[in-house]
């Protein structure tokens, strides 16, 4: 019996050995007395590497943004955010349902951004008539799409003129980061780049979060684009393979009101830090290697090239959407039964996502892009 191979998301990853190992040895406290070492290590860890006086350990990244957009906004306030944000459509509606903080979503342009002339129509003037507009959401990357650096700097710049605050959900923001990091080193002649090798190897060991990692070319730009905004959401249970758990970054007051929401929100946990000890292993190893992930979606995206009823949109990151010809449409389901009967599990139907991650390799993306060739060649 072939394994399956689970495209689904990279959330399906199972902690590896080394994980469960760091996991078993980690100190525990309780972290709502706020003495659980492994969590508040954690804390440090990332909050210094991206460049914030402050973070939060939380159960889930829906958790993460919620805390965000209520530790930001008022009742009454309201967030410009993108249709398909993760905090705008796939959230269940949590900051209005549970902060009276409305949101008003914008249209995405092809490469994920939002126009800045419509962010700019979107803030409304300060008039009883309109919700007081309060931030701006941002989602890198955002159904994998890598934001363009120049177009986050203006965004938040823009944002931060009128006075809103800037929220970055960064759930993949590692993800962004190593795309980022590669272009930069695209850029840039080999021989003019001391230090800037994507070796793919391990940071080491980091404690406190006092490793120097000012020459990690990867965490160079993950810090470039968390510093654009006030607060940053990243998640530690996509790409980086921890079982469970997101942090939220920012100033030290903001992380203050956000742990009073997080309470509220039922997400303060005990002996946190047997998952703070995986995050924290996630962090030190699990980061260069995204970019491995990111070339097996562009191996998984070449095997299907070629394919007449297949239009297949070239992958920047982890994710690789494929979708089915009008003429194929019909065969959408008898294809997602094929697939599943050849043990390769995907999401959607007429636009298939197929997510790669730490537990699936080659070998793997091969057998899918087989499967689907061969369901179209019948
Ligand atoms: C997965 C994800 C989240 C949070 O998801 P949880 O399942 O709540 O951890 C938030 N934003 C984006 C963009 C995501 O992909």
């Amino acid at each position: 019996m072939n394994q399956i191979v689970d495209l689904r998301s990279d959330t399906v990853t199972q902690p590896s050995a080394a994980m469960r190992e760091a996991m078993r040895g980690a100190p525990l406290g309780d972290d709502v007395f706020g003495d659980d070492p492994s969590v508040n290590t954690l804390q440090v860890q990332i909050a210094a590497r991206l460049g914030f006086e402050a973070a939060l350990f939380v159960p889930s990244g829906t958790q993460s943004n919620l805390c965000a957009l209520l530790g930001h906004c008022q009742r009454g306030d309201e967030y410009i955010v993108g249709q398909q944000a993760h905090c705008y459509r796939w959230e269940g509606g949590g900051a209005a349902v549970l902060g009276s903080v409305q949101p008003q979503p914008l249209e995405h342009q092809r490469d994920g951004s939002l126009a800045l002339a419509d962010i700019e129509a979107a803030i409304k003037p300060d008039d009883p008539h309109f919700a007081r507009t309060r931030l701006l959401a941002l989602e890198n990357t955002l159904g994998g799409k890598l934001l363009p650096f120049a177009y986050v700097q203006a965004a938040t710049e823009l944002a931060h003129a009128r006075r809103l605050v800037c929220h970055l959900d960064g759930a993949r923001l590692f993800n962004a980061a190593v795309a980022q990091a590669q272009a930069a080193r695209a850029e840039v002649a080999p021989a003019h780049r001391p230090g800037a090798e994507l070796s793919g190897q391990a940071v080491a060991g980091a404690p406190s979060g006092g490793v120097d990692l000012s020459d990690d070319p990867v965490w160079h730009q993950a810090r470039l684009i968390a510093q654009c905004f006030d607060s940053v959401s990243v998640c530690f249970s996509k790409g980086l393979g921890a079982p469970v758990g997101s942090a939220l970054c920012g100033s030290a007051e903001f992380i203050a009101r956000a742990r009073r929401i997080r309470k509220m929100a039922g997400g303060a946990m005990r002996q946190a830090g047997m998952l703070a000890a995986a995050a924290s292993y996630a962090l030190d190893h699990h980061v260069a290697r995204l970019s491995r992930d990111h070339v097996l979606a562009q191996r998984l995206a070449g095997s299907l090239d070629g394919v007449p009823e297949l239009s297949v949109e070239p992958p920047q990151t982890n994710i690789l959407f494929v979708e089915l010809s009008q003429a194929a449409k019909p065969r959408a389901d008898a294809l997602v039964a094929h697939l599943k009967s050849h043990g390769i599990l995907a999401t959607g139907l007429y636009r298939l996502r197929f997510v790669t991650h730490l537990d699936v390799d080659e070998a793997g993306v091969d057998r899918a892009a087989a499967a689907i060739r061969q369901f179209f060649s019948r």
